[in-house]
C-alpha cells in the first residue's frame, strides 16, 4: 500500500469539505487571561481569547500556582509510577476523597484526563458488568462514545434530552439486559442543561444504572460547585459523576465518584486505570488547590453568570444569532464548515479575536458555529470588542442574521 499517498488523500478531503483542523498556536501570559499571544511564524501578538474552557481562570490563579511550584519543589516534576507501582501520592488520596465529598459520594477515583475518565468509568462497567444494553443521549461527548464502542455492548441512542423518548427505548429493552443510562449534564456545544431527576425517574423505572457527565458545570454550578446534579438536588440518585480537573479547576486530570464498591470495582478492572502513570504532584496539587478555592468560589460563578448574561443580551441587540440556552457556553451559529472556519480566521488576523470554529464531526453538518465561553476574566470591554468583531465579520462575509 501507498500509505502517504493514503494519508494525503484523506487529508486533502478534509480540507475540500472545509473541515482540516488547523491551530492556533498561543503563549499564555500568567495573570493576563483571557489575553494570550497568538504566535504565528516569527510573530507574536496579543489576542482576546474567547473559547478556552479555563471557565474560572483558575488556571492562572496565583494560589494554584503557588501551590504547584510548592509540590514541585517537594517532591519533584514526575510521580514515578502508576497507581499500583509506586504512583500513589498522598495528595491522589486527599483529592479523591474531596471530589466524592463535593458530589455527596462515598468514593472517588482520579485518572489522567476527562476523555480517560469516560473511556475507564463508563468503558469498565458496560464491558465488566454481565448482559449490559448502554442508552446514551444523542449528543454524548466523543469519550463515551468511545467507551461504548470499545466495550462492544448493544448502545441504543435517544433523542437529545428527551425523556419520553428514552422511556419508549428502555421499555423495548428485553427485561433481562442490565441497563446503563449515559448522560451529560451541561452539554458543551449547545450550552442546554438536562433534566436530570426525569431521567432518573426513567432509569429508575427500569432499573437502570445513571451515569452523569459533569465535566461542563463542576465547579460553575451549584452552592458548592458540585454542578448541575447539585443545583437540581439529583446527585444521590445518581451512580456515577464523572468530571474534569482541566475545565472550571483550571489545570488537568479526570475523575469519577460514586459509591465505595462501585469506584473500587472500576480501581480493580478498568484497564486504562491500571496501566498508566498516574497524575504527578504539581498536578494534583494545583487541582487539589483549585478545588478547595472554586468551592468557596461563589463570587467566580456570580461573575461567570453576570458576563455570560450581558454577553447573550448584547450579541442579541446586535442581531447576531446565538443558541439561547441557560448555561455559560453561547454558541454563535454560522450554518457551513467553510464560512465558519472564515470567520474565525478574520476574528484572529484583523480583530484580535480568538474563536475557535466548531465543526462536524463536533456537531452536525449545517450548524457550524463559534462557541463562546465568556468567563470571570473577561471585561464589558472585551465584551463590547467582541460584539463589535462579530458584527463587522457579520457584514464582510455576509452571514445569517437569523438562524
Ligand atoms: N466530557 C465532555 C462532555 C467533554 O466536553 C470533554 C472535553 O472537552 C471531556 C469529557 C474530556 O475532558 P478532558 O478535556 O478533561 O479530557
Amino acid at each position: 500500500m501507498d500509505f502517504e499517498a493514503f494519508f494525503a488523500d484523506q487529508l486533502s478531503g478534509l480540507k475540500q469539505e472545509g473541515r482540516y483542523r488547523t491551530f492556533a498556536t498561543l503563549e499564555r501570559l500568567a495573570g493576563q487571561f483571557p489575553v494570550a499571544n497568538y504566535r504565528r511564524e516569527n510573530q507574536s501578538k496579543p489576542v482576546v481569547v474567547w473559547c478556552s474552557n479555563d471557565y474560572l481562570a483558575m488556571g492562572q490563579n496565583p494560589d494554584v500556582i503557588a501551590a504547584m511550584q510548592q509540590a514541585i519543589g517537594e517532591q519533584g516534576a514526575g510521580v514515578g509510577g502508576t497507581r499500583n507501582i509506586s504512583g500513589t501520592n498522598f495528595l491522589h488520596v486527599e483529592l479523591e476523597r474531596e471530589l466524592a465529598q463535593l458530589h455527596g459520594k462515598q468514593a472517588g477515583l482520579l485518572f489522567t484526563s476527562g476523555y480517560v475518565s469516560n473511556l475507564s468509568g463508563l468503558g469498565t462497567l458496560c464491558a465488566k458488568l454481565p448482559n449490559v444494553m448502554v442508552f446514551s443521549d444523542e449528543l454524548n461527548h466523543a469519550s463515551m462514545i468511545e467507551a461504548m464502542r470499545a466495550a462492544r455492548v448493544p448502545k441504543v441512542i435517544y433523542r437529545h434530552n428527551d425523556v419520553d423518548d428514552l422511556r419508549e427505548k428502555l421499555a423495548d429493552a428485553p427485561d433481562d439486559v442490565t441497563k446503563i443510562v449515559a448522560f451529560e449534564s451541561v452539554y458543551s456545544m449547545e450550552g442546554d442543561m438536562a433534566p436530570l431527576h426525569d431521567l432518573c425517574d426513567v432509569a429508575q423505572e427500569f432499573g437502570a444504572l445513571t451515569y452523569l457527565d459533569e465535566v461542563h458545570a463542576v465547579g460553575l454550578y451549584g452552592a458548592n460547585g458540585g454542578g448541575l446534579s447539585e443545583v437540581q438536588d439529583a446527585a444521590a440518585r445518581i451512580d456515577v459523576i464523572e468530571g474534569t480537573l482541566a475545565k472550571a479547576f483550571g489545570v488537568m486530570g479526570g475523575y469519577i465518584t460514586g459509591s465505595a464498591n462501585l469506584i473500587d470495582f472500576i480501581r480493580s478492572f478498568s484497564s486504562s486505570f491500571i496501566f498508566t502513570t498516574a497524575l504527578p504532584p504539581g498536578l494534583t496539587a494545583g487541582a487539589l488547590k483549585s478545588l478547595r478555592l472554586v468551592r468557596e468560589g461563589k463570587h467566580l460563578r456570580e461573575t461567570l453568570a453576570t458576563n455570560a448574561a450581558l454577553l447573550k443580551s448584547k450579541l442579541k441587540a446586535a442581531n447576531i444569532p446565538i443558541l439561547e440556552g441557560p448555561s455559560h457556553i453561547v454558541p454563535v451559529m454560522v450554518g457551513e464548515a467553510d464560512t465558519c472556519r472564515k470567520a474565525s480566521q478574520v476574528l484572529l488576523e484583523e480583530h484580535g479575536v480568538y474563536v475557535q470554529p466548531i465543526n462536524y464531526p463536533t456537531v452536525p453538518r449545517g450548524t457550524e458555529r463559534l462557541r463562546l465561553t465568556p468567563t470571570p476574566a473577561h471585561t464589558a470591554e472585551h465584551i463590547d470588542q467582541l460584539v463589535h468583531a462579530l458584527n463587522q465579520v457579520w457584514d464582510k462575509l455576509e452571514l445569517r442574521r437569523v438562524f
